[in-house]
């Protein structure tokens, strides 16, 4: 006996359609909102017991999820506060959401289905993205209440008659259509559920899966199983982020990171978030051990809303910067299912990505206070980490100023200000900028940076693939600094003191000597000068100049509009020593091919030093080296 028939009330075109049509891309999420709707109606009765406003058994609070194949039907029930014949009339039939005209306006725009179903409270309706019809049963908590039935069959038409269900809760039956009969099997609906409700705070029961028991002893004494079914429950982890940071062990956290990501090394240390104003957000976010392949560790972050998985997909969320770390957020307060340029707008979401960045930054600066050597040690890790923040998050670097690291050749380490106090009394140039050297590659550099060692510089590591970025970074920050590749030029001119080096050689044996190696150097892009530099300085430099090289680098990094420089030729400085022996002796060598062999082999040495020195030019170095000896 039908009690009522009538019409949803959205007073547009047919809604179904449109769910169907603009709701295609992620139908997997009908069973994130169903069970999510299932847990909620528990979580209500449990809050109601809790009031002393929930009358009879409360009983074990279970979520069902079943698969009848060849019914072509999922059903999930709870057994929550369930819903009165009117509740149903209240919250199902009038779509929750502020206004047809509104949303026949915006599903236009709708790029995606998760954007709908969030904006309007469709979370309910998504059923019918894989089913043509829909029943509900449902008996309500409230005392007399009578069992009441809802059933839609995708056009706007319902019926509302009583219903059979004879225990408290609600069973939401999906009739699933031809074109969704994959959501019939087993296998995927399983994965569905381990996706979205691994961590869902009511028990989520999938069918039964058998497990062995213990089962006494066999004739000869040895132990012996039995097959037993069990329950399969989705949701066996524990969401460690909802538990009081005081209550949890350090191996807690670990077993925790280890179930999110079972094929990774441990992380280093992590943060355990925990707002409440003004805005919720709760979660665990973990440094992993970074290494180099920045890409490879993007998109660890799972989002939650109530522990429900949401996606991991947290861009514009999390500070880019931050996108490296792993881990858990989970806040009710981020509008998880509007489009993206909505998001960043969004001013919670900027409240959020503040806050987060502030924890991260608290974090950093107490481990650096508290233990200064583990923080060194780990300093390989979180440095490549600390930097891309610095570089791309003004607030970040205000706090980073303290705790960033800087790494000498000799595996020092210091802080921005231990640094400028350690180096700038003898690395002062003529102008008062103190110039710091740095080396991406200690061992081909070793000569240049020995070099610079023994006149008392020292010389920073910066062999990180951000380094090139950070290094302008730091120059642009940091007040009267300049920041110079060991090789960038002759050691006096690196850090130019205006001390000025006299000469050996005549106005006419410097044109001479400059000559000669005009003549013998045929490489292409050689720039020759003679320079007047300390008698022990090499014979022969090759520099390549700071600006150049570095635009260079950006070039090949990808900086947009450097490929100017890119597509320009290497051009080198080869700077003669006018002050070396070897100089004095080439000029007054009579033999000329004696000569030009002493300038060529000085050469070489010098590009040998740079690592430049390959192919036949390499050859033909060997073959002259023998000759020589
Ligand atoms: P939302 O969950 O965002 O409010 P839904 O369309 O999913 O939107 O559900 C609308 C309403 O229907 C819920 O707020 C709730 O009052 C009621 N409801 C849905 N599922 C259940 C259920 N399993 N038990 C009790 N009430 C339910």
């Amino acid at each position: 006996m039908i009690q009522e028939k009538g019409s949803i009330s959205i007073h547009t075109e047919n809604i179904f359609p449109i769910i169907k049509k603009f709701l295609y891309s992620d139908h997997e999420i009908f069973l994130r909102e169903l069970v999510s709707n299932a847990v909620d109606a528990i979580q209500k009765a449990k809050r109601l017991a809790s009031l002393g406003q929930f009358h009879g058994e409360i009983g074990a609070p279970l979520v069902q999820v079943k698969v009848d194949k060849e019914a072509k039907t999922i059903t999930v029930s709870d057994n929550g506060i369930g819903m009165t014949a009117d509740e149903i009339k209240k919250y199902i039939n009038q779509i929750a959401f502020s206004g047809a005209e509104e949303f026949m306006e915006k599903f236009k725009e709708a790029k995606d289905a998760s954007e709908i179903i969030g904006r309007f409270g469709l979370g309910f309706y998504s059923a019918f993205m894989v089913a043509d019809k829909v029943e509900i049963q449902t008996l309500s908590y409230q005392p007399g209440a009578e069992p009441a039935q809802w059933t839609c069959d995708g056009s706007t038409e319902f019926e509302i008659s009583a219903g059979t269900r004879t225990t408290r809760g609600t069973e939401v039956i999906l009739y699933v259509n031809d074109e969704n009969k994959e959501f019939l099997e087993d296998g995927r609906i399983e994965s569905i559920l381990k996706k979205y409700a691994k961590f869902l705070p009511v028990p989520v029961q999938f069918g039964t899966k058998t497990e062995s028991e213990p089962d006494g002893e066999d004739a000869e004494g040895e132990p012996k199983y039995k097959e037993v079914e069990v329950p399969n429950i989705i949701n066996t982890g524990v969401p460690i982020w909802t538990i009081a940071p005081g209550e949890l062990k350090k191996e807690d956290y670990l077993n925790f990171y280890r179930e999110l990501y079972p094929f990774s090394e441990d992380p280093l240390f992590w943060i355990h978030l925990n707002v409440d104003y003004p805005f919720h957000l709760t979660g665990v976010l973990y440094f992993p051990k970074i290494k180099n392949d920045i890409e490879l560790q993007r998109n660890k972050i799972q989002l939650y809303s109530r522990q429900v998985f949401i996606t991991d997909e947290v861009k514009d969320i999390v500070p880019e910067f931050l996108m490296l770390l792993h881990g858990v957020i989970d806040s009710p307060d981020i509008p998880l299912n509007v489009s993206r340029s909505f998001l960043q707008s969004d001013s919670n979401v900027k409240k959020i990505n503040t806050y987060i960045t502030r924890k991260v930054a608290d974090k950093l600066a107490e481990l650096f206070k508290s233990d200064r050597k583990s923080y060194e040690e780990k300093w390989g890790d979180i440095g490549i980490f600390v930097k891309y923040g610095s570089i791309s998050d003004p607030k970040f670097w205000e706090r980073a100023k303290d705790f960033v690291l800087l790494e000498n050749t000799k595996k020092d380490y210091f802080t921005l200000s231990e640094y400028r106090e350690k180096v700038a009394p003898n690395q002062t140039d003529k102008d008062g900028n103190v110039v710091y050297l740095y080396t991406p590659n200690p061992e081909r550099q070793d000569g240049y940076i020995q070099a610079a060692n023994k006149k008392g510089y020292d010389v920073l590591l910066m062999n990180s693939p951000l380094d090139n970025h950070f290094i302008s970074h730091l120059e642009r920050d940091l007040e009267k600094t300049q920041i110079k590749r060991v090789d960038a030029d002759v050691l006096e001119k690196l850090i130019d003191k205006g001390e000025e080096v006299a000469s050996n050689l005549s106005e006419e044996q410097t044109k001479e000597i400059k000559d000669i190696y005009e003549k013998a150097i045929t490489q292409p892009g050689m720039e020759v000068t003679v320079e007047n530099l300390s008698p022990e300085a090499m014979p022969v430099t090759v520099t390549m100049d700071e600006f150049m090289r570095r635009m260079k680098d950006m070039a090949a990094l990808g900086g947009g509009g450097m490929s100017f420089y890119g597509s320009m030729p290497d051009r080198y400085k080869v700077a003669v020593n006018a002050n070396h022996p070897l100089v004095t002796k080439i000029l007054s060598e009579t033999n000329g091919d004696t000569r030009n062999a002493l300038a060529q082999q000085a050469f070489d040495l010098a590009l040998l030093a740079q690592g430049m020195l390959t192919g036949p030019a390499l050859t033909s170095f060997v073959e002259r080296s023998m000759k020589m000896i």
